[in-house]
């Protein structure tokens, strides 16, 4: 992913789409059709498959890698997460993904099963099992990754524009929280960002400040991808900006309280409003080119409708393919 990138324009504008792996064969059936369709029209410069926490749904997010990779020549990016995750599954999958070509790994802690302790601590603030485990953070996989596979696999990490919040710990979600431990993940060998979604395009833009300006120098100019989620229904979204403690500014929730009730209303000031963020981003200036993550929910429309108004689909050719068209063909044999 990173060589993808830096072989782009220094001003240029890319895009990955997100997908889950569908529970049933019908399902994945009707993705592995509209992939095809979304990868020809859209052309993201990768796409990424996610991970279900403790290894729960490793083998099928592994078919669906290779579809995205093999089949389907994309570039593509296999999330992983580490905690309840046995050093075994851990290398199986890494494994799994290196047989089918996959070079990128999306480095995740996961969330713990509900109820579980936290971080391996009791309610009376002692160790318990889960703290004897390999991974803890997913710095532990960072680490791990790299010391198994050198530099086979290019690495991203997540991050959060207003805080990570644990379940039960609301108090702990702050930039200033986290950021000491994403410096120390991103030092281990991560080689990108990307990001958790939010709709407060402020909050973002002073995470990015934040992160560029850092005394570390760590994040000078490594790729920081925007995570974007298409607005697909007025519920749906109150209940992830919820779950995700992303706040939904006020404009925002107004817009879509105004259209609640109508669900084509909603989804259509959605793509009003990513678009406006996507623009507002794609203006600020950035030491490489500028990404946007989207987590689709395997969904096509809205994500098409916004790739199309902020013009990031990348035109068919490449204008070194365009100008080699314009050489009269003789001139090439
Ligand atoms: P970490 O980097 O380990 O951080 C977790 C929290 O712990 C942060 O608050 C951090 O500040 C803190 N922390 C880190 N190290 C320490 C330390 N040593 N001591 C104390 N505190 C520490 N989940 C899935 O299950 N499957 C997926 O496919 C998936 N994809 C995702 C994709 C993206 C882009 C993002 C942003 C999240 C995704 N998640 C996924 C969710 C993610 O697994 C959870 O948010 C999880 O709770 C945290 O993961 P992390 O990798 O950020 O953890």
């Amino acid at each position: 992913i990173t060589e993808k990138i830096a072989a782009l324009p220094p001003d240029s504008n890319y895009f990955s789409l997100e997908f889950f792996p569908p529970k049933t064969t019908m399902g994945s059936s009707n993705l592995r059709a509209r992939l095809d369709r979304m990868s020809r029209a859209l052309r993201p410069l990768f796409v990424t498959v996610t991970w279900g926490a403790g290894g729960s749904t490793a083998t099928k997010s592994l078919e669906l890698a290779e579809l995205c990779q093999r089949e389907l020549g994309l570039t593509t990016c296999l999330h992983l997460t580490c905690t309840n995750m046995s050093r075994e599954l851990v290398d199986r999958a890494l494994e799994d993904a290196k047989a089918l070509g996959v070079r990128n790994i999306l480095a995740l802690r996961g969330d713990p099963p509900r109820g579980e302790e936290y971080r391996g601590v009791d309610a009376m603030g002692e160790r318990t099992d889960a703290m004897d485990e390999e991974f803890e953070w997913a710095i532990d996989l960072v680490r791990y990754v790299r010391k198994q596979y050198g530099d086979y696999f290019c690495i991203g990490v997540a991050a959060y524009p207003e805080g990570h919040a644990d379940e039960g710990h609301p108090e702990e979600q702050s930039l200033e929280h986290d950021l000491p431990y994403l410096v120390e993940k991103c030092k281990a060998g991560a080689d990108f960002i990307m990001t958790q979604l939010f709709f407060d395009v402020e909050a973002y833009d002073g995470f990015e400040r934040r992160l560029r300006g850092h005394e570390s120098g760590v994040f000078k100019t490594m790729p920081i991808i925007p995570g974007m989620m298409p607005i697909q229904s007025y519920q749906m979204i109150k209940r992830t900006t919820k779950l995700s403690h992303a706040r939904m500014p006020d404009d925002i929730l107004e817009r879509l309280d105004g259209v609640k009730g109508d669900d084509e209303m909603v989804k259509k000031v959605g793509v009003d409003v990513l678009s406006e963020i996507v623009t507002h981003i794609k203006k600020e200036k950035s030491p490489c080119p500028r990404g946007f993550h989207f987590y689709t929910l395997n969904l096509e429309k809205s994500v098409s409708f916004i790739l199309e108004r902020t013009d990031l689909i990348p035109s068919s050719m490449s204008d070194e393919e365009i100008s080699i068209l314009d050489v009269p063909l003789q001139t090439l044999s």
